[in-house]
């Protein structure tokens, strides 16, 4: 058991009722398909946390004041709408309502399945005057059906005979409460969608609304199928913001209740009413046509594909292998069927950052899925493409060359109302840049990189070239950006910019050579090619030399350091405890920053100052940001402290489940969740894929006995095993792929296997943490 959930290796199961835990268990509960998100709300509506009902993209506009306005700031902000709520079943037991606050709730468990990709659950209830009854759920966003979620639900009279009368709503503005002053909580909008159609027919309903400032339509309906005893009565309405079919009926002891609830969602910036209507028709005229068991079947065998191909095993440590496949299922269901869409920071699973995408998606969500799922990567790249005009538009009004794309977004306009920490972490360029290298590397999808990634290359590199400079001795500076660490603003030479920047402008430049028609219709010639390599070559990367450690951008080693001894524990977020003025000129670090560097350009660092940069930041990063752990575990693993990158890889899977952020409400965090599979594969399997080539050094921590992995590369499919000793590779479809294992040059063929010997990892004398941020002490307590 932990903290309410039941460790198995496939699933997800809080046994129990706990109101205080609803909101909490709503985001983990929550099923999405990367295009509809349903947050994990009981059917009945009530009791509830926070409802939520997402579409990808679908979004309200709402001003962004400014005490004090500035050139170039954003004028309006963007917040995911609650939309449409189709989940809601609500049930009166003879007169009385089914609400678990009265009553008594003799049972009740919620159970995730990994494999059949539903929420399940079973309540049995006593009403207030003594009827009991027992109600089976199962729902689930399809994968294979885009438009389409499900429910099927089921009521049993447990004594005797009873009316049972189920109300399925679909209901608009919802209203939404708010309770904090956080300012990484959605704003909340009040009422923000305006009708335009509702209608009814047999057991069918269909309710399309408009946003009022943004001007998006999205239309939900639903369908229904009764299976009762005789003596069914059914009405349906639909007007407003409620469309509702009733249906009563004496359900005799020992019958049952089941009603199917098919729902079909869509939304246009530009499609008429009719067309909207007539799209979510279609949608359920599908979901019927397969029915409850067959979108069942579809939905089991669409995870069966991903979990051959995506599976992770962890042994020894049961709690830790179901976080993994909770973060590998809740990654998928974030990115699967987005479809040119972004993936925001929560996925669609609650309102948390407005609903927008930052470069988390890029720099670690996308590494993952171009393992993994690479269709969903190439798609969610695709919207980064989709929003290059806006991008461009965006480095013009910055007086830049190239692109600019947001920090925070959701349809490709800069959002961030706050300079430090927004459109100055311009390292977003690069993070896209690194994401498309990566996937056409790994997938060799020369059909994307002509339509899509050449460009993409491209304009980020412009823009590196017209934000830096040569200085007077030719090195190439980037001055006046914000690298991944928000306690460091505004600085010169950040680290990890300059390195990312560098490769940006390589790749572009080899893009060009490799597809030099797409180049030359950019209006590339061979003097801007030069001009990147040439400010690739010079890029000026600061060091320390009397400390011997790389300054996470110029003269950071000489900011004066945080009092951690004096800083309690109730002070973090220190960014909601403290000034920023005082954060940006100390030695606090939010987030793996330089070491984030050390792991993605891992290839630009010695073994020497790994480790050394790693002692340094190790002993002044608070990991306020979630996106911290991850990055940490892996260099953890890297320079070799074991037990470390385990200590981190526990905090890291553990984040939402033990909501160790206190934020889980909100949303789960999406990149951290993908940080996971990050610390298995590149952590304790030390996966690197500098330049295109892949290569593994793995190790394991004492405490645990196996680690297996699978991913895809070059369109094979590779399983890695690592034991304590020895590694196993494994090519388990395609051709044959090279890689290296510590070193050593290794081709994989079908049929066999090959093991290699792990060389023991180096002693190194332990680190030191700021007071009291110490990850848990996993590995020790288990070993
Ligand atoms: C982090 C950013 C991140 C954002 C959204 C912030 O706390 O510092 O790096 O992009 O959260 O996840």
């Amino acid at each position: 058991m932990t903290d309410g959930y039941e460790i198995a290796p496939w699933e997800l199961r809080w046994r129990g009722l706990d109101l205080d835990a609803l909101r909490r268990t709503e985001s983990t509960f929550a099923l999405s398909n990367g295009h509809i998100g349903l947050r994990g709300t009981l059917e009945e509506g009530e009791p509830r946390g926070l409802p939520g009902t997402y579409l990808n993209g679908f979004y309200e506009e709402r001003p962004l004041p400014y005490a004090e306005a500035g050139y170039g700031y954003p004028e309006s902000g963007q917040t995911v709408v609650n939309v449409t709520d189709g989940k809601i079943v609500r049930l009166l037991v003879g007169d009385e309502p089914l609400d678990v606050r009265y009553g008594t709730t003799t049972a009740h468990e919620r159970v995730l399945d990994f494999r059949a990709g539903t929420l399940r659950r079973r309540t049995e209830w006593t009403s207030p005057t003594g009827r009991r009854v027992r109600i089976r759920t199962e729902r689930l966003v399809s994968f294979t059906q885009r438009a389409v979620a499900a429910i099927h639900y089921e009521v049993e009279p447990l004594d005797g005979g009873l009316q049972l009368v189920v109300q399925s709503d679909l209901l608009a503005n919802e209203p939404i409460e708010q309770r904090t002053a956080d300012p990484r909580v959605a704003a909340a909008l009040e009422a923000p969608l305006q009708v335009q159609f509702a209608g009814c027919a047999d057991h069918r309903a269909v309710l399309v609304h408009t946003t009022r400032r943004s001007g998006l339509t999205v239309a939900a309906a639903m369908d229904h199928e009764l299976d009762v005893p005789d003596g069914l009565r059914t009405g349906i309405s639909a007007a407003g913001d409620l469309a509702r079919l009733t249906a009563a009926v004496d359900v005799p002891a020992g019958a049952r209740l089941r009603l199917t609830k098919f729902l079909g969602y869509g939304w246009s910036s530009q499609r008429s009413v009719p067309a909207l209507r007539a799209q979510v028709d279609a949608a359920l005229a599908g979901a019927r046509q397969t029915g409850w068991d067959g979108l069942l079947t579809e939905q089991r065998s669409y995870l069966d594909g991903f979990w051959d191909s995506a599976d992770v095993e962890l042994d020894g440590d049961p709690e830790l292998q179901q976080a993994v496949r909770f973060a590998l299922f809740h990654v998928l269901q974030a990115g699967a069927r987005g479809e040119s869409r972004a993936i925001p920071a929560k996925g669609l699973t609650g309102p948390g950052y407005d609903g927008h995408a930052f470069w988390d998606t890029e720099a670690f969500v996308l590494p993952v899925l171009t393992y993994t799922v690479p269709d969903a990567a190439r798609d969610a790249l695709r919207w980064r493409h989709s929003t290059l005009d806006k991008a461009r538009d965006r480095a013009r009004v910055l007086g830049r060359r190239g692109a600019a794309f947001p920090w925070r977004s959701i349809s490709g306009a800069e959002c961030s109302a706050y300079w430090p920490a927004g459109t100055a972490g311009f390292h977003i360029g690069a993070d896209v840049a690194d994401a498309v290298a990566r996937y056409l590397a790994a997938t060799g999808d020369t059909d994307f990189e002509r339509h899509c990634g050449v460009e993409l290359l491209v304009e980020t590199a412009r823009l590196w070239q017209s934000l830096g400079h040569h200085n007077r001795g030719g090195g190439f500076r980037i001055d006046g950006v914000t690298g991944p660490d928000e306690y460091t603003a505004v600085v010169d030479n950040n680290v990890y910019t300059n390195l990312m920047a560098q490769r940006n402008l390589r790749e572009a430049a080899a893009a060009c050579d490799r597809a030099p028609d797409v180049a030359i219709a950019l209006g590339v010639d061979a003097a801007e090619t030069a001009g990147w390599r040439r400010a690739a070559e010079a890029m000026l990367v600061p060091y320390d030399e009397d400390l011997g450690v790389h300054p996470q951008c110029t003269g950071f080693t000489h900011y004066a350091e945080w009092d951690f001894a004096a800083t309690p524990p109730e002070q973090y977020p220190l960014l909601l405890h403290h000034p920023y003025y005082d954060l940006y000129r100390k030695q606090v670090i939010k987030q793996a920053d330089l070491v984030l560097a050390m792991h993605l350009r891992g290839d630009a660092f010695t073994a020497e100052e790994k480790a050394r940069n790693v002692a340094y930041y190790e002993a002044r990063t608070v990991r306020d940001s979630s996106l911290s752990a991850c990055s940490q575990a892996v260099l953890a693993a890297e320079v070799g402290h074991l037990d470390l990158a385990y200590d981190y890889l526990a905090e890291c899977a553990l984040i939402d489940l033990h909501d160790l952020h206190g934020n889980v409400s909100n949303g789960l965090h999406i990149a951290s969740l993908a940080g996971v599979w990050i610390a298995v594969v590149a952590g304790l399997g030390g996966m690197r894929d500098h330049d295109g080539r892949l290569t593994f050094a793995p190790r394991l921590p004492a405490a645990l006995p196996r680690v297996a992995f699978r991913m895809y590369f070059g369109g094979s499919r590779l399983g890695v095993e690592v034991v304590p000793g020895h590694a196993t590779y494994r090519l388990l479809s395609g051709d044959p792929l090279d890689v290296a294992h510590h070193g050593e040059p290794i081709r994989v063929v079908l049929g066999k296997p090959m093991t290699r010997p792990v060389p023991p990892a180096p002693w190194l004398p332990p680190l030191t943490h700021p007071a009291g941020r110490a990850p848990i002490r996993r590995a020790r307590d288990r070993a």
